[in-house]
């Protein structure tokens, strides 16, 4: 298994009311809605643990997405989460402030 890293999201946190940095949870939410499916990694504030949804999906038809990796989100499969929180260029691609340590 290859080494991954996962990086941490610099937010402004709803609760603490100042940036903290941001943990992927390793979880997925899953939202479909007439045939289109919304899918997002969780993050949480590493201080209070406000959750912050990271888009991976939005409104895609149901039948655009491979069922093997549908039902991997619905499992919150480990590495498919951790594909997601060690590629800096989604977090980029979604305006995440990526956390340099
Ligand atoms: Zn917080």
């Amino acid at each position: 298994m290859s080494y991954t890293k996962s990086y941490m999201i610099l937010h402004q946190c709803g609760r603490c009311r100042k940036k903290q940095p941001f943990v992927s949870t390793g979880k997925f939410r899953v939202n479909a809605n007439k045939n289109k499916l919304d899918i997002w990694l969780i993050y949480q504030c590493r201080k209070c643990r406000h959750t912050l949804n990271v888009p991976i999906y939005e409104r895609v038809p149901v039948q655009k997405l491979p069922r093997e990796l549908y039902e991997a989100f619905l499992d919150n499969d480990r590495e498919l989460a951790e594909t997601y929180s060690s590629d800096r260029g989604f977090l980029k691609s979604r305006h995440f402030v990526i956390l340099q340590e």
